[in-house]
């Protein structure tokens, strides 16, 4: 799901909310006698032509800056009519999403099936839509599922596949982050079983692919540009980084009112949000002022 709410509880607490409980003996059942077995051999990227995309709208999405690609995202579909598999799983999402005029079209990067199939969406190619304030440095990733429903071992071999393949398709040599839509925003996506593996074989999956790789999953933290690059009203390119870390800490409470999202401008609501950091570290007075010195900086980018 694509909400975009700001505030609200952290992703652990609504684990609790949709939490086990909601996995049945019909979900168990999904994952068919040696079903994913074939679906590895299978593996590939259908691409958009090969599933009827009817084109772009609002003239076309972005185009992805792949160097600042550091998260894979995922996502479920969690409405009515999720679970289907085949090209009517992406082009429900494409048409729901041009239900908005705004939309150049489907928002995410791929969608993955239960039946373990990769549907090309707007790819390697363009800048997902999918996760506000995440957009810039992230690719995202749906499951065609509702929320309750466990994803199949097809679907998740073929989300692993996909988490691979992203790294030589996007040039990477640190491994991504594995995150649910959920760790930038407030809202119930991925779901409970998705974010189980989220939780769980995500994060194993990313030490793998550190080892691999033979780099770490964390970049190095950035030194700090100094406190001339921190004026109120001044742009600066450190204060995009800075605001990457104030998201992915979760201290967005502040924005003009379209969500808070990274930027080069040292903004009245950055302040705000740095100083709501500062606070929640127990520091006050001038430790406090908003402003990043270089604990601040060190702390949210580490
Ligand atoms: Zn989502």
């Amino acid at each position: 799901m694509t909400s975009t709410n700001q505030a609200g509880p952290s992703r652990r607490t609504l684990l609790q909310y949709v939490g086990a409980g909601s996995v049945g003996a019909a979900a168990l059942a999904a994952v068919g006698p040696g079903g994913w077995t074939s679906a590895v051999a299978a593996q590939r990227i259908i691409p958009r032509k090969e599933w009827g995309f009817t084109g772009w709208q609002a003239g076309g999405p972005p185009a992805i800056d792949k160097t600042a690609i550091t998260h894979f995202v995922v996502h479920y579909h969690g409405q009515t009519g999720a679970n289907v598999s085949g090209p009517q799983a992406p082009q429900t999402v494409d048409r729901i999403h041009k239900a908005d005029p705004g939309n150049a079209g489907i928002l995410y990067n791929f969608v993955i099936t239960q039946k373990g199939e990769i549907f090309q969406a707007r790819g390697y190619q363009f800048k997902s839509g999918a996760t506000k304030g995440a957009n810039d440095f992230s690719i995202g990733v749906q499951i065609h599922i509702s929320g309750s429903t466990r994803p199949t071992a097809a679907a998740l071999r073929a989300l692993e596949w996909l988490y691979r393949n992203s790294h030589r398709a996007l040039g990477k040599e640190r491994a991504l982050k594995i995150t649910g839509h959920q760790d930038h925003t407030a809202t119930s996506c991925p779901g409970g079983p998705l974010n189980r593996w989220v939780d769980g074989r995500g994060q194993e999956l990313v030490r793998e692919m550190a080892g691999e790789l033979g780099g770490g999953q964390d970049p190095q933290v950035p030194p700090f540009p100094g406190r001339d690059a921190f004026q109120l009203g001044k742009s600066h390119p450190a204060v995009e980084t800075l605001d990457r870390g104030l998201i992915r800490k979760g201290f967005t409470k502040n924005h003009d009112g379209d969500g808070y999202q990274a930027g080069r401008t040292f903004s009245r609501y950055t302040r705000a949000n740095v100083r709501d950091f500062q606070l929640a570290q127990g520091w006050s007075g001038s430790d406090a002022d908003g402003y990043p010195g270089p604990e601040t900086w060190k702390r949210l980018l580490s």
